[in-house]
């Protein structure tokens, strides 16, 4: 039966991940289908709270590099442009090595006093510090992920109306996705489907464990919001921002509860609202009696050890992408270069589909 369609790459997964390959892909001339029936950002890309920062001990590299292709608006200027609040991530004094470790790429140790003369939102104890990102702060992650897309035109086709079902090889290699509208033949495969990934590893006899975690949110309009930046507190797990409409802010706090359905909503439960409200009331006084005007309720993939790109030897021409456990949204464009690369470097080595190209 002929394929349903034909690339020098496959990506399964149209997530922040999948699409800032996919589009470093097309930079180096190649072509990409992308395969996800939710569509663009239909996962935890869309989302996602889109904090950007510098910071971030697990991926120091990623982090960083991200950071700075967001401020240079992508590789061609036209993704939205960072919300410039400032990324506040505070610590304890007992963590305050950590903290110091982390200052001079454009960060800043501050007080507690500090903080509250530029944040008087926050209530922070005098033992601690806050590493502060002034170019840092969040985006709009559905609109980063429609930016991806376009920049990536017109070497990216995305289907969306199947489902991948099985990596495909012949003779070891790999040769495409098998998907629910048919084959999509490719010379490298980029699995980049969240938890999804695992399934798809496995029918190629590679092994991928993966859980989901949840990840939710509330926005809350207090009476009197005061000025807050991005803050994640290193102590409580309490994250916040401020929300797209003025005097609103969005605020979570980092969950254990793993095995979650992969599911996004837009309904929190009570009990998680006044768990935010509970521990953020410290650092946020004024959420005590915030009005709650929305949240989501999703979850992220994590991985055994933390998230990676991995290019497998058997099958040749599978890569994954995944695992980023609630801060891959900050990596995405930088993971997406180094994807790119690997996938590159492989269809540069002569790794080409079964009767696509020739071998
Ligand atoms: C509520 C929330 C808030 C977050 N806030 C932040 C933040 O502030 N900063 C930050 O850096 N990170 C944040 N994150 C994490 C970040 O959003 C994720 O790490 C990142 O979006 C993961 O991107 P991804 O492309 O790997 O996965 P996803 O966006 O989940 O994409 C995977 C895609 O694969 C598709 N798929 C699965 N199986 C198949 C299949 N068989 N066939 C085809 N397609 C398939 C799915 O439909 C999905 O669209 C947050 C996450 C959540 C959930």
């Amino acid at each position: 039966m002929s394929p349903v369609a034909v690339a020098d790459v496959a990506v399964v997964g149209c997530g922040v991940i999948g699409l800032a390959t996919a589009e470093r892909l097309v930079a180096r001339g190649l072509t990409v289908v992308v395969i996800d029936p939710a569509g663009v950002a239909g996962g935890a890309s869309g989302a996602s709270g889109g904090l950007v920062r510098a910071y971030d001990p697990g991926f120091p590299d990623l982090a960083a590099e991200g950071l700075e292709i967001y401020l240079r608006r992508g590789w061609h200027g036209r993704w939205p442009a960072i919300r410039q609040s400032g990324s506040l991530v505070l610590f304890d004094a007992g963590a305050i090595h950590q903290a110091m470790t982390a200052t001079g790429r454009h960060a800043d140790l501050l007080s507690a006093n500090e903080i509250h003369k530029k944040f008087d939102g926050l209530t922070v104890p005098p033992n601690f510090v806050g590493l502060y990102e002034s170019r840092a702060g969040w985006l709009p992650a559905r609109e980063v992920a429609r930016a991806l897309l376009a920049d990536a035109q017109p070497g990216l086709s995305l289907l969306d109306s199947a489902r991948a079902t099985a990596v495909v090889t012949t003779g070891g290699r790999v040769s495409g996705v098998q998907t629910t509208a048919g084959l999509v033949q490719a010379a490298a495969v980029l699995l980049a489907a969240g938890v999804g990934s695992t399934e798809l590893a496995r029918t190629v006899g590679v092994d991928l464990p993966l859980r989901t975690r949840s990840v939710s949110y509330c926005m809350f309009r207090p009476r009197r919001p005061g000025r807050v930046p991005t803050m994640v507190d290193t102590t409580t797990g309490a994250w916040l921002r401020p929300w797209n409409t003025p005097g609103a802010v969005l605020a979570g706090v980092t969950s254990e509860s793993c095995d979650v359905p992969p599911s996004v909503s837009d309904e929190v439960p009570l009990t998680e609202q006044h768990r935010v409200r509970d521990v953020l009331r410290h650092r946020y006084p004024e959420l005590v009696n915030a009005e709650v005007i929305g949240g989501v309720t999703a979850f992220d993939a994590m991985a055994p050890a933390k998230g990676a790109v991995t290019v497998w030897n058997e099958p040749a021409g599978l890569v994954t992408a995944t695992g980023w456990n609630g801060g891959g949204f900050k990596l995405a464009p930088a993971v997406g270069s180094l994807a790119a690369e690997q996938i590159h470097g492989l269809i540069g080595a002569g790794l080409t589909a079964a009767g696509f190209g020739g071998e």
